[in-house]
């Protein structure tokens, strides 16, 4: 069984990776006790699951590769508003700014970038601007991050 979400971040921060985001510290705490629930669907198993871990803590973390971040999720302060009861995030609409997030890295928000400079080069007039203009978001995104991101040490 390849390691969980909470053991690959746990390895991660302690091989020297730098972490950022609102939910930074609270991810970090989360890592040591939850299980892993990952991808956009929730299958009900793990949405048992998550709500027990809800009920304890407060906390679950979940892998959102579409949005390359690690979301901890509270429902108190989703910003994509899931339901009432809910103890999974609505992943497929991720929105920028929640508190609930956490970033490791910024080679995927770079490499998308990188895609969608390309897509940008041979759309025409407005599409190949709006393309731009999600490249160059996705870029100070992961420049955010490299001006932030802390070590374990820093933010413990
Ligand atoms: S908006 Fe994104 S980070 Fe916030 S709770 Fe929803 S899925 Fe998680």
């Amino acid at each position: 069984m390849p390691p969980g979400l909470p053991r690959k971040l746990r390895d991660r921060v302690s091989a020297g990776e730098k972490i950022s985001g609102p939910a930074a510290r609270r991810a970090l705490t989360a890592a040591a006790n939850t299980p892993r629930f990952e991808g956009r669907i929730v299958p009900r198993t793990f949405a048992r699951k998550a709500a027990a871990f809800l009920a304890r803590d407060g906390v679950v973390l979940f892998d959102n590769p579409d949005a390359m971040l690690i979301c901890a999720f509270k429902r108190d302060n989703a910003l994509c508003e899931p339901d009432p009861g809910a103890n999974a995030p609505r992943q497929y609409d991720c929105r920028p700014g929640c508190g609930n997030t956490l970033r490791t890295d910024t080679r995927l928000l770079r490499e998308r970038a990188a895609e969608i400079d390309q897509l940008a080069a041979s759309a025409p007039g407005p599409l190949g601007r709006r393309l731009k203009k999600n490249a160059d978001q996705l870029r100070e995104t992961a420049d955010a991050h490299d001006s932030t991101a802390q070590t374990t040490k820093a933010i413990a």
